[in-house]
């Protein structure tokens, strides 16, 4: 290839990039020095290839440090609704360049879908999930896989863990007891109904006994979740227990350590909270998952329906 005809290539791949981003929500490009193009930094969890996650502390008020210098995109992109400003990793001193890391070595999520083609998107990926025996033990064990429900326009996705027997008879996600605290905590704490958010879980097959999903079983089933995600294109994420925050953060860190403060997943603002099944063994922590409840709701413009002005 001629040198021009490389530099030309060069120029539309990039420009690919930065309109894959500004349709995803990035604004602005950091100017800390950009790494080698080549590898980037791999996460081992459970061997899914994506840039690496860091927590953020959720400032209770702007945080007063000044900005790291950025590159403003050529077009706005709106900016995130919501009267809490949910830090920017760009904006934290020392913090990895994750834009840098989407231009040149994961890619960005790909631009969102019309909605009106997410619902047949998702029909079609539900089919591909009910035939599907990459865990050879869950399928021979399960009823019927349980895929996920909900808007595909949510604004705010849930992720669980796996169906227990309940959804299994079903096929519908969080039905049984710690479904019935998930949609109290939706309808009466978030003034939400049920059918506003979507509800998934990292695995669609029950595992036996309800037992803890496996690494392999969640390596397995995560691209399906990761598609799930892609094409709702939720605003923000909400992350019920340590399997949803070890499959979509790659983190083992114990809740108490995740939960009260922002991560991201890819662009998408996430909040890690307790399972409910967590909470019904353990009433005392319901006060730290309503805190963690508020500060989603604070990012979305939410106020709790007790607080609402009537009318
Ligand atoms: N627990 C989960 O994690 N998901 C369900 O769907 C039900 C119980």
């Amino acid at each position: 290839m001629e040198v021009d005809d490389e530099r030309r290539v060069l120029i539309r791949i990039v420009r690919q990039r930065l309109d894959a981003l500004r349709r995803a929500g990035v604004d602005r490009l950091p100017m800390a020095p950009l790494p080698a193009i080549g590898p980037t930094s791999r996460g081992a969890a459970v061997g899914r290839t994506r840039p690496t996650v860091a927590a953020q502390p959720v400032p209770s008020r702007p945080e007063p440090a000044p900005p790291a210098p950025t590159i403003r995109l050529p077009i706005e992109a709106p900016a995130p609704s919501g009267p809490m400003p949910i830090p920017s990793r760009t904006e934290r001193p020392g913090a990895p360049p994750p834009v840098a890391a989407m231009l040149f070595g994961e890619p960005a999520m790909a631009p969102a879908l019309p909605a009106e083609e997410r619902g047949p998107v998702l029909a079609t990926l539900a089919a591909e999930v009910a035939r599907c025996t990459r865990c050879a033990e869950l399928a021979a064990t399960r009823i019927q896989t349980v895929f996920g429900e909900g808007s595909p326009t949510a604004r705010l996705m849930f992720v669980g863990e796996a169906p227990g027997a309940d959804e299994d008879q079903s096929g519908r996600p969080f039905i049984g007891r710690a479904g019935a605290l998930l949609t109290d905590m939706i309808i009466k704490g978030m003034g939400l109904d049920r059918a506003d958010v979507y509800i998934a879980n990292v695995l669609k097959s029950r595992p036996p006994e309800n037992r803890t999903p496996s690494l392999e079983e969640m390596k397995n089933c995560l691209p399906y979740l990761e598609q799930q995600i892609a094409t709702i294109r939720p605003e923000f994420l909400c992350l019920l227990g340590k399997t949803a925050a070890l499959a979509l953060l790659e983190t083992g860190l114990p809740l108490g350590k995740l939960r009260g403060k922002w991560h991201r997943y890819r662009t998408i603002p996430t909040i890690v909270t307790y399972h409910p099944a967590a909470l019904l063994r353990n009433p005392a922590w319901k006060k730290d998952a309503w805190d963690d409840l508020q500060i989603l709701m604070q990012a979305m413009g939410i106020k709790p329906p007790d607080r609402r002005k009537p009318g």
